[in-house]
């Protein structure tokens, strides 16, 4: 049986923002200075227990354990990649169920992925995190959790966040906002919504949300097609908001926002790599502010998509070159340790 939500019926505590955080503290009838103090422990100093919380007096650190929740996530396994030290973490919820995140490392700095679902509802045919649906969607401190467990664990500053693990960020809006603003708080990590990725399949409402949020985040729209009717045989979502619309949303997220879009384009054997495709594409993005990221498909086991071939990569990313549009080849990282979407947590799930 799977047990959903707040097993402990604590208080999710660390999914309060700053504000809310003053709000339950007035209510306790700490004075103002105790936010800071008990923010800081939690988002920026990542205490893992609140006894830890040593200029908090003795009874309010019992009273928060009695009532909060800290951590709802504990790590379960750590696999690193002998090729390029990228290291898959698998956490487990405090309902039992099982996110995973990765640690990669760039020139300039570290970077973690987040999964914002247990799981995803959005059925791309390539994808592992979909093959079970949606479990839940995580809250923001399980997806915070992520970013501070992998920062203790590893030792690595984390400089860079990409929501591009399982799930789609944008079927969790609410909780992937505040997960935003917590994650950028000058009392938690501080870290720059410029150094933010969010990564979405394409729901067209929510981009329009987004866009009036005016964050200085970076949005990824995964596209991998030229047009609806091959869209359509990789993305579900495709029936529901064809490209044109889609399109027409990143046109206003991008005059809204005026921060440039990636486009990211999963290279698919036969399916969507031929030169007429990246023709067609340049068509699409010409005149943009936008920029498209290549990536071999990555073949999972319950799928027979195949890679395309380098010289076929290659060839796509000359050919939007040549017509005028951005595009660079994704580095792939990680690949003996299961370094794609959701492959690590079926993996798991299907040993159990
Ligand atoms: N739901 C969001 C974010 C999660 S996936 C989205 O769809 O964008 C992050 C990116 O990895 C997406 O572009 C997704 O399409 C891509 N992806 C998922 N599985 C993949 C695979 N096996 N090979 C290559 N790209 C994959």
């Amino acid at each position: 049986m799977k047990i959903t939500e707040n097993t402990q019926n604590k208080t999710d505590i660390a999914s309060y923002d700053y504000s809310e955080l003053k709000t339950y503290m007035d209510a306790l009838g700490q004075p103002g200075y105790r936010t800071q103090q008990l923010y800081q422990w939690m988002h920026q100093k990542l205490a893992a227990e609140f006894d830890e919380m040593s200029n908090l007096p003795k009874a309010l650190r019992e009273q928060l354990s009695r009532q909060c929740r800290l951590s709802g996530i504990s790590p379960v396994r750590v696999q690193v990649s002998e090729l390029d030290g990228t290291a898959k973490y698998l956490f487990k919820l405090h309902d039992g169920n099982l996110i995973e995140s990765v640690l990669m490392h760039y020139r300039h700095g570290s970077s973690v992925c987040v999964s914002s679902q247990a799981g995803c509802r959005m059925g791309c045919a390539f994808c592992a995190s979909t093959l079970d649906g949606c479990v839940r969607s995580l809250s923001p401190s399980e997806m915070l959790g992520q970013v501070y467990n992998i920062q203790k664990l590893s030792g690595c500053r984390v400089s860079h966040v990409v929501v591009m693990g399982s799930g789609e960020p944008l079927d969790n809006y609410d909780n992937l906002l505040r997960f935003l603003r917590m994650l950028s708080d000058e009392n938690g990590l501080n870290i720059s919504m410029r150094n933010i990725t969010v990564s979405t399949c394409g729901i067209v409402p929510k981009i329009l949300s987004l866009a009036d949020e005016k964050l200085p985040i970076t949005l990824a729209v995964s596209l991998h097609a030229p047009n609806d009717e091959i869209r359509k045989t990789l993305m579900p979502v495709a029936r529901k908001y064809p490209l044109a619309e889609l399109l027409e949303a990143c046109r206003t997220y991008l005059k809204k926002t005026n921060r440039r879009i990636t486009f990211e384009y999963s290279l698919v054997k036969g399916v969507n790599d031929a030169p007429s495709c990246a023709r067609e594409l340049s068509g699409l993005l010409k005149g943009m502010n936008c920029h498209v990221n290549l990536i071999p498909v990555n073949p999972i086991k319950e799928r027979n998509f195949r890679q395309s071939g380098q010289r076929e990569v290659l060839e796509f990313k000359n050919m939007l070159e040549k017509y005028g549009i951005n595009a660079t080849i994704r580095r792939e990282m990680g690949r003996d340790i299961q370094g794609a979407c959701g492959q690590l947590r079926k993996s798991c799930m299907d040993n159990e």
